[in-house]
């Protein structure tokens, strides 16, 4: 009886210890501004076509991020060079992922997949595009005419240019020795296209992959 008493009193001890020492813990957490009782209660509705897409296509990075992403998909899908693009990415059987990244600055946007012979064998590989959503529309970076003149590198163009890459990489139509001349003459049917849909005297087109950047954080 007095072997049961004294368990009881140890458990009871050891229920007190804990519960004093989450009340420590807790105390010890600090105050968040604001509360989570004060945040604004929100939902998110997806209005862009590429958010549910299938095994196409993910978008990586906060809501913001994305929202931007996809305004600028929207816009390239509305181009027919960026609808056949786009289709072709969401028709391969591999998976692209645009994600958010600060680190893609410097290069103004970077494509990558595993290096196999599938990105050149009609098979293609899941493909990762990291893109700076900082970026102004009017974009990070020049980029050169056949004068040595710096012409605009716009937002659009520039994640055109990297989805032009991914479609190669995801459906295995990479060209390993050019793959900067395959995106550069695809970028510059894009800039073709998007100048007459804005009704723009003068079409920009870009020679050589060399650019410079233009706006900083
Ligand atoms: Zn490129």
């Amino acid at each position: 009886m007095l072997i049961r008493f004294i368990i009881a009193i140890v458990v009871l001890m050891n229920v007190l210890v804990a519960a004093g020492a989450s009340a420590n813990s807790l105390s010890l957490v600090k105050a968040t501004w604001p509360s989570d009782a004060e945040r604004v209660r929100r939902n998110y509705r997806d209005t862009s076509q590429f958010l549910h897409s299938g095994y196409g296509f993910y978008l990586d990075g906060a809501p913001a991020q994305i929202a931007k992403i996809s305004r600028w998909l929207d816009k390239i899908y509305q181009l027919p060079i960026g609808r056949q693009t786009i289709d072709a990415i969401m028709e391969s059987q591999n998976r692209l992922i645009v994600r958010h990244s600060t680190y893609a600055l410097v290069a103004s946007g970077r494509t990558s997949a595993p290096v196999t012979r599938h990105l050149s064998d009609g098979v293609g590989e899941d493909v990762v595009i990291l893109f700076d959503a900082r970026i102004p529309d009017e974009g990070s970076h020049h980029v050169y005419d056949s004068h040595r003149q710096p012409i605009a590198f716009n937002a659009l163009h520039n994640l055109f240019h990297e989805l032009s890459h991914a479609n190669h990489m995801l459906n295995g139509s990479w060209l390993y020795f050019d793959s900067e001349g395959q995106a550069i003459r695809e970028e510059n049917v894009f800039r073709r296209q998007l100048a007459e849909m804005l009704g723009l005297d003068k079409i920009e087109l870009r020679v050589g992959q060399r650019g410079r950047q233009v706006w900083f954080p």
